[in-house]
Formats: structure tokens, C-alpha cells, sequence
């Protein structure tokens, strides 16, 4: 029997300093699609996604909130699967950086083999550090003395911190970037974190003085210092499958075959994540897939302009598969898109509620109504009509180029014509009316309405199965494997 080709696809993990918000639930449910998609083509997929919770951000978002931030980082990791749930996201596993058990182990061996590589010295430092970067920046990154990003002050902060010789693997990640060893989509990012490589990447910091920050992991021979929040984060992707034991999963696992993440994180995953994985001579992840930034009502959103979009709530109001139609139909993949209330409304009406829906229950309905016998099996109707047939597989290619390339927009537009061009179908050929090609008619309907409950089951699982139910076929599989 031919091996199963498996595909390793994670998220970033989510910062525990807040709830959920509608950005994070884009990169679950954009992922989730792909696994979706790679298991129905029968791969052995592993997707994983998480929190990260450790470093200065949380530690004071919890003190806001007057809880430790043990305490703080249980209930909003809590909050972030509860959002992979009703999402109905397929992940197989959830890590916690907070997870001694199978986190650390995996961290402390990343540290001392590092450091047994030379890669990891001591040096005194003074230098900008933005707590909401969690990272120390350069005047490059202000604008009028504040971070680009958070327009935030940063701390000025002189202190004696461990080091990671990034500069060492600059050549060498630069030419990966460039050889696509590691493809970063899209090709604007890549071009952005290709220029960064060219410019030389400087040595960064790897851990704070544990006096100055408590919440995080102490390096393994320095109670004195903590890990720095990002190389204990990064780490995630390889301490579940197994790294610290070397388990088989680990082996069978690695390299990731996607990364997905947001533009705002592309640093450390396209320069720091490849020079430790050089460092630990372990092979380089295959893709990083980066989506921009949903704003709502053009807006960028804050806690202080108090927009902030739950997808917790949307979902209470309007059912999981909209929230992922919306997102993966408005949103452009890799740019930022906007949201509001009425854009989604508009959306959910024309072509959930109108365009797709409709379809379907005038199909059924006709179907019955004229005493038409469905399959009780898979359906091997159509293709009677060439036309329909043509247009069903012409709809196929631009799905699979469309997924391949990430442009989950492009695939839903591709199925909404499908739809559009069966509304047409009917509207010609009245099959209401008795006449002799009503039969086929229907059956050219229901051939297209399985083909698109089939082309949707990895963006919308729960329509495409209703779907499924009403014409009774077994299209469908169950696929939330369990570890
Ligand atoms: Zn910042």
C-alpha cells in the first residue's frame, strides 16, 4: 500500500493579553480550510494551534486585570478554544506555552543546544524595547518617538542579556528566502523580509533578567534570566510533535509544510525562527502563509475605540459557517480587509441566504414534488447536459488553482458562478412546467448542487453536509481525527 503523504500545517499561537478577536479567527479558519481540503485528499494531516503566554504583555495585562497571571493566561487560553469549537476549526491538538509537560522540555533542549552550538552568548545591552512588539526595536520603527505598530513609547532599557547569534545564518536565510527554500506568500512579504535579510540581520536578544520579568521560562543554567517570550514561543511547532524525546511523530511530522500567521509577526517566523532551526540543524519549514489585517469600519481595531469584533458574539448571532463564509469571501486573503455589520449582512442575505440556500431548496423541492427518485448512493447523474458538465469542471480547475495559490476568495467566487449559472439554467428551461426533459433537467441540478456541496465542505462543513443529508448521499465523511 502506498504511504500516506502527510502535511504539517499550524497557526501562530494566540497571545494570551486579551481575548479573541476576528483577525485570529481568520488565521484558524483559513487554515482550517486547508487541512480540511488536504484531508479530503486523503493526507495524513496534523494542524495544530495554541497559546502563547508568556512574556512582559500578558504578565500586565494580568496585573491590569488584578490577577496573576496564571490565573489571567488560564481563562483567556480557555476563551481561544472555546473560539476553535465553535468555529468548528479540526485541529488536532491545542499547546499551551504554559504546559510543562509537553512545552518545556522541548524549549530547555532548543536553549543548551544553541548554546553547545555557540549561537547563545552574554552581553550587556541598552537598547528600545516595545512591550507590544515584545521585542526591542530600532528608530527605524518610530514615528515620532513611538512604535509604528502600537504608537507606544518604547522602554529604553540597559541590562546584561543572553544572545542569539542571528547574524551568523543572514547570508544563509537570505538565500533561502530568495531560493523560495522557504516560499513566503505573498510575494510582497517576501520581498519585504527579503530586503530585511539583505541589509544584515543583527544578533538578537534571548532572554530578560528574571528580576524583570518572572512570567516565562528560566534558562535552563541561569535562574537569573527568562527565556525571551519568542524563543519559547516559536518552539510550539515542534515541542508537540515530540522534539525533546526525538518521538516518531516528530519525525514523521517535521518540517511544517505551512505556517500561518499575520503580517505583524513575519519577522520571527521568515528570520529568528529560520536561523534557530539552522542553528539546531533541523529542516526549514516549506511555506509561511501571511494575511493582513481586518479593520472594521476602516478602522483599525482597539480596545480604546471600543470596536473590537468578537467573533464569540458574531457567531452566537448569525451561526459558524457565515462567520466563515464572510471571512473567507470578504477578506482578502493576504491584504487587510474590512469589517462591518452591514457588509456581512449583505453577504449572509445575497449569498448564503438568496444565492445558495435558494438553490438548493428549489432543487430538493422540484425533485420531490415531481416524485424524482434521488440516489440513494453517491451521485452518478449529470453530465447528460454538456454544458453543464463543462461548466462544473471548468468550476473544479479554478477551485484547485485558486486553493493551491491560498485565494480562498477566488475559490468561493468560482462556486458562487456555479450558482449563478444554475439559477440561469432553471429560469430557462422552467422545469416547473411539464415537459419531456424534466428528468434530466432535475438531474443536471442535482449533479451541480453535489458538486458544490463537495467544492464547499472544506469552507463551509456544516451547509456542505445539510447538503449531503438532502440528497442522501454519503459524500460526506467525518473528518476530526482525534490523536
Ligand atoms: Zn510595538
Amino acid at each position: 500500500m502506498k504511504k500516506k503523504k502527510k502535511f504539517y500545517i499550524t497557526t501562530s499561537i494566540a497571545y494570551t493579553n486579551a481575548p479573541p478577536h476576528i483577525g485570529f479567527a481568520l488565521e484558524l479558519i483559513q487554515a482550517d480550510v486547508l487541512t480540511r481540503h488536504h484531508r479530503l485528499l486523503n493526507e495524513e494531516v496534523f494542524f495544530l494551534t495554541g497559546t502563547d503566554e508568556h512574556g512582559r504583555k500578558v504578565a500586565e495585562a494580568a496585573a491590569e486585570n488584578k490577577k496573576s497571571p496564571e490565573v489571567f493566561s488560564n481563562e483567556i487560553s480557555a476563551k481561544f478554544k472555546k473560539l476553535t469549537k465553535i468555529l468548528n476549526i479540526s485541529n488536532n491538538d491545542f499547546i499551551r506555552t504554559t504546559d510543562k509537560t509537553r512545552h518545556w522540555p522541548a524549549v530547555k533542549k532548543v536553549w543548551l543546544k544553541l548554546k553547545a552550538n555557540g549561537d547563545i552568548y552574554k552581553k550587556k545591552y541598552k537598547g528600545l524595547y516595545c512591550v507590544g512588539c515584545e521585542a526591542f526595536i530600532t528608530k527605524k520603527d518610530l514615528i515620532d518617538g513611538k512604535c509604528k505598530i502600537h504608537q507606544k513609547v518604547p522602554q529604553a532599557i540597559e541590562e546584561e542579556n543572553y544572545f542569539f547569534r542571528l547574524s551568523k545564518y543572514s547570508k544563509e536565510i537570505e538565500k533561502i528566502i530568495r531560493d523560495n527554500q522557504i516560499r513566503i506568500i505573498p510575494q510582497t512579504r517576501k520581498n519585504e523580509m527579503l530586503n530585511f535579510a539583505k541589509k544584515g540581520l543583527e544578533d538578537i536578544s534571548f532572554s530578560r533578567p528574571r528580576k524583570d520579568l518572572k512570567w516565562g521560562i528560566a534558562v535552563p543554567d541561569d535562574n537569573n534570566q527568562t527565556i525571551y517570550c519568542w524563543a519559547d514561543a516559536l518552539i510550539n511547532y515542534i515541542s508537540l510533535i515530540g522534539y525533546a524525546d526525538n518521538k516518531k511523530s516528530f519525525k514523521k511530522y517535521w518540517p511544517a509544510d505551512v505556517h500561518c500567521l499575520g503580517k505583524d509577526i513575519q519577522k520571527f517566523h521568515c528570520l529568528i525562527w529560520p536561523g534557530m532551526l539552522l542553528s539546531l540543524k533541523l529542516s526549514l519549514p516549506k511555506k509561511m502563509f501571511i494575511h493582513g489585517f481586518i479593520t472594521v469600519d476602516g478602522q483599525k481595531m482597539s480596545k480604546s475605540l471600543g470596536n473590537i469584533v468578537e467573533p464569540l458574539e458574531l457567531v452566537e448571532k448569525y451561526g459558524t459557517d457565515p462567520v466563515r463564509y464572510f471571512l473567507l469571501r470578504e477578506i482578502p486573503p493576504t491584504n487587510d480587509g474590512d469589517f462591518t455589520y452591514q457588509k456581512f449582512e449583505a453577504r449572509y442575505n445575497s449569498d448564503l441566504a438568496k444565492g445558495l440556500g435558494n438553490l438548493v431548496a428549489r432543487v430538493i423541492t422540484m425533485a420531490k414534488n415531481f416524485k424524482f427518485q434521488i440516489p440513494k448512493s453517491n451521485l452518478p447523474v449529470g453530465g447528460q447536459n454538456p454544458k453543464f458538465k463543462i461548466q462544473t469542471d471548468k468550476t473544479w480547475r479554478k477551485h484547485k488553482k485558486a486553493l493551491d495559490n491560498f485565494r480562498f476568495n477566488e475559490v468561493l467566487i468560482a462556486v458562487w458562478e456555479l450558482i449563478s449559472f444554475c439559477d440561469k439554467y432553471i429560469e430557462k428551461e422552467r422545469p416547473w412546467e411539464k415537459s419531456k426533459n424534466q428528468k434530466e433537467v432535475i438531474s443536471n441540478l442535482l449533479f451541480a448542487i453535489s458538486n458544490i456541496a463537495e467544492m464547499l465542505q472544506p469552507f463551509l462543513p456544516e451547509t456542505s453536509e445539510k447538503i449531503f443529508r438532502q440528497l442522501k448521499t454519503q459524500k460526506s465523511k467525518p473528518i476530526f481525527p482525534k490523536v
